[in-house]
């Protein structure tokens, strides 16, 4: 219990809130922001129609404000539509016929191999389920307030929480137990910012803005959501930073030269940031999870938690909620795989490869770029958030 205490460090992680303020607004925020506006990061490929499998459609989908603009064909890069750039899974197998990987430890160090075909087992949602997604241009659909409210909303927000991941009682000690809970909070936390950082003000004159009260209400004054938005931040943060040589030589290729060296350019200043680095080197450090007896149990279990929150984003009853919400949750599914499901899964006891497809980086690196945001916005409209955070 001691050690969940607050103490100037994010709870459970490695860096203080100081820090992690002045990195974000010096380092992370600008390099983020400019990133998802590449061609490459700004195209999520999406399933967005309802198809709820927990219960009949409530009748909220196309609520106004809520519809989504999808891109026409002709529009995202040419090279997300072949799918001849993708490695079929059998290429991803084991090379032990290959006489050159056997030995050459360079082919060991390429960690990219191609975007994968291989399902993410943190996800019910994989760009390759099926024909039917459509591809959204995430710029001309901010995340923001679209009137999506009331018993649709609050149903999945229940099951989310009542099922899924229920709130810890106040002396567990079992880290593994609190993530899952903390990552959704901090996630529920992010879209409340969002919501509150861009709210329509007057519905008569179209006006957009802050709304201080808002975002008060939902989160400033809840300093555990603040705390829980801050770990979220890090936990992923570190997923980036620990894949960093697979996203380092991934193939950003859109077709567009010049856009694909400016991707790759920023995503490098992001990776092996030298003051990031220095100042935060380990953001959380997942080694210390899983080591008691029921580790594997507690992680099939999470896992399966897990799931089952991505399947629910099929029930959110308003497309552009609908998108972010599958966009973030795949990107913590990502977070989560890249972070527990890497190392240690296979009986060997050899770290296994990681391997991610295209729409699991886009969204990896557009959540970061959220929660970044929301970070930034809370430091901005809280006076002091050390002492929000130090409240409880
Ligand atoms: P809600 O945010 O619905 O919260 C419900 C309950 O959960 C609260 O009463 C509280 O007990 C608990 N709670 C709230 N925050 C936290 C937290 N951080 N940690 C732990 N518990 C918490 N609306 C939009 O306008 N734009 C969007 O883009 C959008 N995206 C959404 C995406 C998803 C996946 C979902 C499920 C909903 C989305 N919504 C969106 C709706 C929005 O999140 C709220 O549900 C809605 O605005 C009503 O808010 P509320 O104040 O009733 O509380």
């Amino acid at each position: 219990q001691e050690s969940c205490k607050y103490t100037g460090m994010v709870e459970d992680c490695c860096c203080d809130y100081e820090t992690v303020n002045v990195l974000n607004e010096e380092v992370l925020n600008p390099l983020l922001q400019e990133l998802v506006t590449t061609p490459f990061f700004r195209y999520f490929k999406a399933k967005l129609w309802c198809d709820c499998p927990f219960w009949p459609d409530d009748g909220m989908c196309r609520l106004r404000d809520c519809s989504v603009c999808e891109c026409p064909e002709n529009e995202f890069p040419e090279t997300f539509r072949k799918p001849s750039n993708v490695l079929r899974k059998e290429d991803l197998m084991c090379q032990e016929g290959k006489p050159e990987a056997a030995v050459d430890r360079t082919l060991d160090k390429k960690v990219f191999r191609g975007w994968a075909e291989v399902d993410n087992p943190w996800t019910s949602d994989d760009e390759t389920d099926n024909s039917e997604m459509t591809y959204v241009n995430l710029l001309l659909n901010p995340e923001r307030y679209t009137g999506y409210t009331g018993p649709s909303a609050r149903r999945i927000w229940d099951a989310i929480y009542s099922e899924n991941c229920p709130r810890y009682a106040s002396g567990e000690m079992c880290q593994e137990k609190k993530v899952l809970y903390k990552l959704i909070s901090g996630l529920h936390a992010s879209i409340s910012v969002h919501i509150a950082a861009d709210y329509l003000l007057d519905e008569a004159t179209n006006t957009w803005g802050q709304n201080f009260d808002v975002m008060h209400d939902r989160v400033l004054r809840h300093p555990e959501r603040v705390r829980n938005l801050y770990f979220t931040f890090l936990f992923v943060l570190r997923a980036v930073t620990k894949a960093s040589d697979y996203l380092e030589q991934a193939e950003y290729d859109t077709g567009n030269h010049e856009d694909d060296l400016k991707t790759q350019s920023l995503l490098k200043q992001l990776l092996y940031n030298q003051k990031l680095r220095a100042a935060c080197p380990l953001p959380f450090d997942e080694a210390k999870l899983w080591q008691g007896q029921s580790g594997p149990e507690l992680k099939q279990q999470i896992q399966k938690q897990f799931r089952n929150i991505s399947a629910l984003m099929d029930c959110v009853g308003c497309e552009k909620c609908r998108l972010w919400g599958k966009l973030q949750v795949l990107g913590l599914g990502t977070a989560l795989k890249t972070l527990l499901s890497v190392e240690g899964d296979n009986h060997l006891n050899q770290p296994l490869q990681l391997q991610l497809q295209r729409n699991e980086v886009i969204a990896l690196l557009n959540l970061l770029n959220r929660l970044s945001e929301s970070v930034k916005l809370v430091h901005e409209m809280a006076p002091s958030v050390d002492k929000i955070v130090g409240q409880v």
